[in-house]
């Protein structure tokens, strides 16, 4: 278990800073949001790092007021967590249940004031409040699950589907088999190769019940969207790239807002070829770097 500020709380070691979460404008905050709330869930790690000051692996030095700087200061998070929203909150649900540990932490500095020592605050009892929100935000947040389209969505890490390319098995179900395996590879790498940009978004489907329906997604006006990477052509400069066309019905198969959700992506503003801005063929709201033919 790891706690504390510069710790990699992804739960993936990369060997590497590389920031864990695709889609996310900054990914790095979330790290950091994740250190905080993995050091306010855990009393054990409260009593030896914040009071007796003893060494902790990854940890120079920690104490409450590093925590309560970031959530109140630092972050919008304490008034206004729903901005955070693609910045490094995947959705609203991620936004409440910070809103839970920040609430839980003001109602306790309200109560007590702000000149305590830790040691004193973690003795009161509505401390336990701060450690069961930190505690339920932490599990959310280590495994984002959003709501796009009316469906749940698992968003697994960078470092997550670096390990799906080498093995198939993620929690209950595969990713991919031998047979779907060149395509759904191609995906993740091409989501790994533009994280800043994109995620990977994996559901359930009833059939077939062993295997997760991996989705490309990106957050381009504000909400979490289903994209199809193509790679057409400019039929007026020649140039040729990935793109992300939302508008695939194959996209919205089985989900419980289909018709809304295919008539929301068709009505989405479209790009033109990045090089000479001409129409491209097939509707885009995203088309790759200019003068970078078939990079992905
Ligand atoms: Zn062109």
């Amino acid at each position: 278990m790891t706690h504390g500020p510069g710790q990699d709380a992804g739960g993936d070691a990369n060997g590497h800073d590389e920031p864990d979460w695709p889609g996310l404008a900054h990914p790095r905050m979330r790290d950091e949001l994740l250190d905080y709330l993995d050091g306010l869930s855990d009393l054990d790690y409260q009593q030896k790092v914040w009071v007796r000051r003893e060494a902790h692996p990854g940890v120079k030095h920690d104490e409450l007021d590093y925590a309560i700087h970031f959530l109140f200061d630092d972050t919008g998070l304490a008034r206004a967590p729903q901005a955070s929203i693609g910045a490094f909150l995947f959705d609203e649900a991620e936004a409440r249940a910070v809103q839970d540990v920040t609430r839980a932490l003001d109602a306790v500095l309200d109560q007590y004031g702000t000149a305590l020592t830790d040691a004193a605050y973690l003795a009161k009892p509505e401390w336990q409040h701060v450690v069961d929100a930190a505690q339920s935000a932490l599990q959310a947040l280590k495994q984002p699950e959003i709501r796009i389209d009316g469906q749940p969505v698992i968003v697994p890490t960078n470092g997550t589907l670096r390990a799906i390319l080498n093995d198939p098995r993620y929690l209950d179900r595969l990713v991919y088999t031998p047979g779907t395996r060149p395509p759904i590879a191609h995906l993740i790498t091409f989501v790994l190769d533009h994280a800043n940009r994109f995620s990977l978004g994996l559901h359930r489907v009833k059939h077939p019940a062993h295997l997760w329906m991996p989705v490309a997604l990106m957050r381009p006006h504000g909400h979490w969207q289903r994209v199809h990477i193509e790679y057409p052509a400019c039929a007026t400069c020649g140039w040729r790239g990935p793109i992300a066309n939302p508008t695939e019905p194959s996209l919205y198969f089985g989900v419980p807002e289909e018709r809304q959700a295919l008539a929301r992506a068709w009505a989405l503003p479209r790009t033109g070829c990045p090089d000479c801005g001409a129409a491209l063929g097939r509707p885009a709201i995203w088309a790759g770097a200019a003068g970078k033919p078939g990079s992905t």
